[in-house]
């Protein structure tokens, strides 16, 4: 899959991990740690469906046997059989069970043990008592963990493994080496080698779409022009972070800033010129939203918007005033504005949110404060600190 033309965020992790490669089937910690509960989401209804399938097959496998064996060796089969089946069954509840998810890949990797070690233990068991063997249980078992299992690459090919070590050392202890059983272990080996080379591919291809995935995900919460988070990015982060305030009680800052005299500056110096001065400002003032709840936002236009979580009380003018000050010491010449250089006017408020605020009310009270401080003469931040106290609601938010 091609990325549409034009999208590109080079800071992205994602973008990355893709020019990067994965031959390994290996990302860093954090996108692994990502990826591996969405792989196994993903491919959830598979692991299943497979699992459900291999237990209705071996039940009607189970009673073939039952019904057409007799003695001690039918007793022995009846039980690995059984346990079998069970473990299988165990591992399809746990992937309904949400809190247990993370445990499923162990789970499935348990199940293959116990189907390797029963099946051969009951092949063993046949040998002795000189009634017929079927060892295809552990050919469709190793398939199953290349297909079904919802497994990684690594975790199903060393479950692979174990299934064929366990036939060659259980067969080798056992006394199953013969002619037959060095057959069973190539037509195992052949399988397994077949199967790993198929799941490799896919993971590449799946490890790939991962990463495109969430790659077009941050392109769309993203600004073209100036790399920063576009509204609607904003707008979802502070939704979230309202919430998350009212619950811990912390002091929210909401900034709204304009461009002061810019379509003059435009007139002046021309859109490509205004551009790139657009951009050297969100560059500036993306540092002033470092922590990492925090969040600064292209708004539209000339207008940028900023979130501080946990503001202490008191200092919010001394950081909307920092604002205002790190564009003018840009000093970018604009012959047109009486302040003779690219300057910004700010608004901003700061609230515990009591949970009934809308977001519409939040910046219209912050709107009115950059309205006040365009009509004082602009360059200048207007900061209103509108609930220190903690429980104390604001009118007119909601
Ligand atoms: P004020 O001091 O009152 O804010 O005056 P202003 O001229 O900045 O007025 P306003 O905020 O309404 O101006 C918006 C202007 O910003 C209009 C447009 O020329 C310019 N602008 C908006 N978006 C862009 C952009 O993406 N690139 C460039 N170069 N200019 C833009
Ligand atoms: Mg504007
Ligand atoms: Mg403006």
């Amino acid at each position: 899959m091609q990325l549409p033309e034009g999208v590109s965020v080079p800071d992205s992790p994602y973008a990355v991990q893709l020019e990067r490669g994965f031959r390994f089937l290996r990302f860093t910690p954090m996108l692994e740690s990502e990826f591996r509960p969405d792989y196994t989401e993903r491919n959830l209804p598979r692991m299943r469906a497979g699992f459900l399938v291999a237990v209705g097959l071996y039940l009607i496998f189970l009673l073939i046997r039952a019904l057409t064996e007799t003695g001690p060796a039918a007793i022995f089969g009846f039980v690995f059989r059984s346990l079998i089946i069970v473990t299988m069954l165990a591992t399809v509840a746990v992937s309904y069970y949400a809190p247990l998810r993370r445990y499923l890949p162990a789970c499935v990797f348990v199940s293959y043990m116990i189907f390797a070690m029963g099946v051969t233990a009951i092949e063993v068991v046949a040998q002795r008592f000189g009634i017929d063997r079927h060892y295809e249980g552990l050919i469709f078992i190793t398939i199953h963990a290349y297909v079904f299992s919802s497994l990684v690459f690594r975790q199903a090919f060393l479950a692979a493994q174990f299934i064929f070590a366990t036939y060659l050392l259980g067969g080798w202890l056992g006394g199953l080496v013969g002619r037959d059983w060095f057959y069973e272990l190539f037509f195992i080996g052949l399988l397994n080698l077949l199967g790993a080379v198929a799941l490799y591919g896919l993971e590449l291809v799946e490890r790939d779409n991962f990463l495109r995935r969430r790659l077009l995900r941050e392109w769309a919460s993203r600004d073209g022009m100036t790399g920063l988070y576009n509204r609607t990015a904003f707008l979802a982060h502070f939704d979230r972070i309202l919430k998350q305030a009212g619950r811990d009680r912390r002091q929210l800052g909401l900034l709204l800033l304009d461009l002061d005299y810019f379509k003059p500056y435009n007139d002046q110096y021309g859109h490509l010129e205004g551009d790139a001065t657009l951009r050297r400002v969100a560059q500036v003032l993306q540092n002033e939203f470092r922590r990492p709840l925090d969040l600064f936002a292209r708004y539209g236009g000339e207008e940028f918007v900023g979130l501080w979580f946990d503001v202490e009380p008191g200092a919010l003018e001394r950081l909307a005033h920092g604002i205002v000050e790190r564009v003018a010491d840009l000093d970018i010449p604009h012959e047109r504005s009486p302040h003779g250089r690219v300057t910004a006017s700010v608004g901003a408020i700061s609230f515990i949110p009591s949970g009934n605020e809308s977001l519409l009310g939040l910046f219209k009270l912050a709107d009115e404060a950059l309205y006040t401080a365009k009509g004082s003469g602009r360059n200048i931040a207007v900061a209103k600190i509108l609930n220190a106290l903690p429980g104390v609601s604001v009118p007119g938010l909601t």
